[in-house]
């Protein structure tokens, strides 16, 4: 029922395609129809009007030139002393024509009297319009009044070989027929241009609802075959091929489930890493103390030294589940969350060899700091003090008894570079690639031995990424190794 209810929305609120689609179609469909009906009904009204009122006046024209050779006018007006025809004869075709255009004509003489009406109303009366007294100028003129549905047409009875040859108006006859017979015909053509537009509005809601339902089919396929993804039915989408949309989803959501599904290999993996890496110094403990316990006369000697190893793999554990957790906190935050201020990476860097120096002195490892120049940059000191003591902290730890470590700083307008050189082990090339994973280390025994987790790299780069910065290594088996760090200057946080 919910369902039902939103889709009804979506469709009232046009959010659904195929509620889009439908609507276009109809729109395309309809609007045209009707503007054509009503374009043709229009233009015939006014095609015929035009066509009747030029044959009426035609034939009206005819009859004044019959009446002008008759001498009517002045057959009427008692004038006619040299009257050829006969009244009745003229009288009659007046009527003829009024009977064939069921309309009534009025004859008007000179001065404005009604001399004839079919109708025979307005004999002897006066009628001055605009349109009489325009007449009587020789202009003839017609009038459409489409309320009370009349055609008015004025014609001159013009005597052309009078007035020395220039011609006399004799009268005007006004004449008023009905529209009719032109109302009837747009009315049957109206009638059968709405009945067709019917039909095709009949068909085009079909076509409508056929063709958007045939549009958006493919898209319904995929979401229920994503439904089936997601019910756990199927571990990769059936793709949907009925047209390259579809299937360009489809292949991208296929893309994104094999990422999911590295990702959660890959996680797995990492689990499974952690748990190794946690239970390795536990089981050492557990060695430790179980053979405490199993000796009975172990001397006051014997416990130091073994508590001394227990407390190193508590350290041990310590730094495991530290190192874990300032990944872990990088891969929450995604670089959205630094802490940036502007830091001075000379200070900090002295800072962080202060500290190792105590380390390398150990080893008998000489640390050296060069720089040419003061950088200041906008960084997470937390994060690139991490940063600069992993690296340089590994640059000790796997170097020679009497070794070197070379940290420089240098900057030009747009970043500044920090390297860090040693003159240790050296990374294998078989193991250049895989250096920055977590828990990867060139020697395991030997990294742990000295303390390694094996997230100290995995974290360099993560801090290098946030800060969208680069690191880059060369490195020679028994040579020695070269960290490059590039980070701008100017921290460009990514757009949301
Ligand atoms: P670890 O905690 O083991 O030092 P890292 O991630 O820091 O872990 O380093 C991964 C591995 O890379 C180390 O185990 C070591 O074998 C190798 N490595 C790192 N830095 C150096 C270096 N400067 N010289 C030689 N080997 C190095």
């Amino acid at each position: 029922m919910k369902e039902l209810l939103s889709n009804l929305k979506s469709v009232i609120l046009l959010r659904s395609l195929r509620a889009r689609i439908f609507v276009i179609i109809l729109v395309i469909g309809i609007v045209p129809c009707i503007l054509v009906r009503v374009a043709i009904v229009s233009n015939y009204e006014s095609r015929a009007l035009e066509t009747k009122v030029s044959t009426v006046q035609n034939q009206l024209t005819i009859t004044a030139n019959h009446l002008v050779a008759n001498k009517y006018i002045s057959a009427l007006t008692g004038r006619a002393d040299d009257y050829t025809g006969s009244l009745d004869v003229m009288d009659a075709e007046i009527e003829m024509l009024g009977g064939v255009y069921e309309g009534r004509i009025m004859i008007i003489g000179g001065n404005f009297r009604v001399l004839k009406d079919t109708y025979g109303i307005s004999e002897g009366k006066t009628i001055i319009s605009e349109e009489v007294i325009k007449c009587f100028q020789g202009i003839s003129t017609s009038y459409y009044d489409s309320n009370l549905g009349y055609i008015e047409l004025t014609t001159p009875i013009a005597d052309t070989t009078a007035g020395d040859g220039a011609g006399v108006i004799r009268g005007v006859m006004l004449t008023s027929i009905s529209d009719d017979s032109i109302v009837g015909m747009a009315d049957v053509l109206g009638t059968n241009a709405f009945l067709l537009e019917m039909i095709i509005v009949v068909l085009v809601v079909a076509l409508a609802f056929i063709l958007s339902k045939f549009l958006v089919d493919p898209i319904a396929r995929l979401t229920s075959r994503i439904g089936a993804v997601k019910a756990g039915y199927n571990n990769y989408l059936e793709p949907v091929n009925d047209c390259s949309e579809t299937e360009h989803i489809s292949d991208a959501f296929n893309n994104l489930l094999s990422r999911i599904n590295i990702l959660d290999e890959s996680r797995g993996e990492f689990v499974a890493n952690v748990s190794h890496e946690l239970k390795t110094p536990m089981a050492s403990m557990k060695v430790l103390s179980d053979s405490l316990l199993e000796s009975p006369d172990a001397t006051l000697e014997e416990y130091k030294e073994f508590m001394t190893d227990i407390a190193s793999e508590i350290d041990r554990e310590n730094r495991i589940i530290t190192d874990l957790l300032a990944l872990v906190r990088m891969d929450d935050t995604s670089g959205q969350n630094l802490n940036i201020t502007s830091v001075d990476i000379n200070d900090l860097t002295e800072l962080v060899l202060k500290r190792l120096r105590a380390i390398a002195r150990k080893q008998n490892v000489d640390v050296t700091f060069e720089t040419g120049r003061r950088v200041v940059a906008e960084v997470d000191e937390v994060k690139l003090t991490l940063l600069i003591s992993n690296l340089v902290e590994n640059a000790v730890k796997y170097n020679h008894e009497n070794g070197w470590v070379k940290v420089s700083l240098d900057a030009d307008h747009q970043s500044f570079t920090l390297t860090v050189e040693d003159s240790g082990l050296g990374i294998p090339e078989e193991s250049l690639a895989h250096i920055y994973e977590r828990f990867y280390r060139v020697d395991k025994s030997h990294s742990r031995e000295i303390g390694g987790t094996g997230l100290g790299l995995a974290i360099c780069r993560k801090v290098v990424m946030m800060h969208h910065g680069r690191i880059d290594l060369t490195s020679k088996e028994g040579e020695g190794s070269r960290f490059v760090v590039t980070i701008p200057l100017i921290y460009i946080a990514d757009a949301k």
